[in-house]
């Protein structure tokens, strides 16, 4: 049997003690009884509002092999008569497993963080690197102090390529995760106001983002985004943290991997670049000069971890939108049909203008509209209402012609909105929703994002059904 971890791996790496009868090994991880597969070993992480071990019995019946629980639950579970591993602190035994699961692998190992397109740019070198070799890859935004950890846990010995993103709406989050992650490259995709409520300014949103660096191995890399206004900060953090080699993406001279032309297509983008002295021509399968950005990061990373360029260049070709990230739809309508771009997924001022650039660069057909539909973005503190209102500038310019708002902080935007531009606020998104339908026409592109505290992807489901 090919087992992820013996038990015996298992509980030399967590130093755990078993009680009953052991099965040989374990096919996969889980901490969540919903997605649990039959094989896997259930870890009873304790969360802020739900503690695992109250789903010890749903684990067994979904086919968990084994438990990890804590000391001090044994007296209530061990009447189960399962088997189980049993450690001072689940979540604790799950970092001991993520560091061993590191120290076995022979994989390439990427990290990737910053304040927007991690998912787009980890999700993008899965796909790439999976024409090169074996990739895993974290699942969905898994970026967090039990997401980590636990995509280590997962990684499969044989993987050639590993890819994992960290995430962090504080200071010193990311450094004890990169510490057990130990990329070979660490990309930082952008610094922007995400979740400044929690910092006083974007340099320390930047000092944050660079903890990144101090987990990097020896002669490992930095890869920043050179066109960002911090990347003088981050190099320099990235260089006090020992990494050897520090690089850049982007369009500013100085970037190793760097942009020299680009054409922005309504279904997908064609790149130059430059890699030394070599010119590197991609097609981008997915649309936005966002994608330019994070292509670069992509095509920088995997010629780091030695992936053939070439072949790498070729696989941005064939990218696959991620949902609620930039996927679009055309639904008919009437006589014709119209645009549906899903960026449902999440919203912060940096991803809002890449989202509104994207609305704007999408051609609309006939006497059609663009039409943005915008909710609150989350987590801004005392500058929300000036942040949304910031918008604005973004709005004016572009062809842009009905802005359909919801949320509290959406109304400092509605505000300033000037007078030919249609602007109607609403305070629920659901209402918005059958605005929308009654708002939109044949030809017309229409644009929904939002953090996703606020639920627009419902909006994205309602007119789906509809159309
Ligand atoms: P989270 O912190 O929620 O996990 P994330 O960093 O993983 O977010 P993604 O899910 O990849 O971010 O992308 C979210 C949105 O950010 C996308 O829908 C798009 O609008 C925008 N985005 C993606 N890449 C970039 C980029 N390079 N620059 C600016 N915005 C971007
Ligand atoms: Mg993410």
């Amino acid at each position: 049997m090919n087992w992820l971890w013996t038990t015996d791996a298992l509980i030399e790496a967590m130093n755990g003690r078993p009680f009953g009868q052991m099965p040989e090994g374990v096919q996969g991880i889980s901490i969540d009884t919903r997605t649990l597969q039959p094989g896997d070993a259930f870890f009873a992480i304790k969360g802020e509002t739900m503690d695992g071990h109250d789903f010890a019995t749903a684990a067994i019946k979904a086919g968990a092999h084994l438990l990890v629980v804590a000391e001090g639950k044994l007296p209530a579970l061990g009447r189960l008569r399962v088997p189980m591993i049993v450690v001072p602190d689940v979540l604790v035994a799950m970092e001991k497993l993520a560091e061993s699961a590191r120290a076995r692998t022979r994989a390439k190992v990427i990290a990737v963080t910053g304040s927007a397109g991690k998912t787009t740019t980890k999700e993008a070198l899965r796909h790439v690197l999976g024409m090169a070799g074996l990739v895993h890859a974290s699942d969905k935004s898994f970026n967090n102090h039990w997401g980590v950890p636990l995509m280590l846990a997962r990684l499969p010995q044989d993987t050639d390529y590993a890819v994992f993103e960290i995430g962090m709406n504080h200071p010193d989050e990311i450094r004890p995760l990169v510490k057990m992650v130990r990329p070979h490259v660490a990309i930082v995709t952008l610094v922007a106001a995400a979740h400044l409520g929690f910092f006083s300014d974007l340099d320390e949103i930047a000092a944050a983002k660079a903890e990144v660096f101090e987990g990097v191995e020896p002669d490992g890399a930095a890869l920043i985004n050179r066109d960002d206004p911090r990347a003088n900060l981050l190099g320099t953090r990235a260089r006090e943290a020992g990494v050897e080699h520090v690089l850049g993406f982007g369009e500013h001279q100085r970037s190793t991997y760097r942009l020299i032309n680009c054409v922005l297509n309504a279904d997908h983008s064609t790149m130059t670049a430059r890699i030394g002295r070599r010119e590197v021509v991609a097609r981008i399968g997915v649309p936005g000069r966002h994608m330019v950005q994070n292509a670069l990061a992509v095509l920088g990373a995997a010629d780091l971890v030695g992936a053939d360029i070439d072949q790498v260049a070729l696989a941005l070709g064939s990218l696959p939108a991620q949902q609620g990230r930039g996927r679009q739809h055309r639904l008919a309508h009437g006589d014709g049909s119209f645009t549906l771009i899903d960026e449902s997924y999440n919203a912060n001022p940096a991803s809002m203008k890449a989202g509104l650039d994207l609305l704007n660069a999408t051609p609309v057909e006939g006497e059609g509209r663009h039409i943005a539909v915008l909710g609150d973005m989350l987590e801004l503190g005392d500058h929300a209402d000036e942040l949304h209102a910031q918008l604005a500038e973004l709005i004016v310019d572009t062809g842009i012609s009905h802005v359909l708002l919801a949320g509290p902080h959406m109304k400092a935007l509605a505000e300033v909105l000037p007078s030919h531009l249609a602007v109607v606020h609403r305070d629920e998104a659901d209402d918005l929703a059958r605005l929308l339908m009654d708002t939109v026409q044949p030809g017309d592109v229409v644009m929904v994002k939002s953090s996703k505290g606020i639920g627009f992807s419902r909006i994205i489901e309602t007119v789906l059904e509809k159309y």
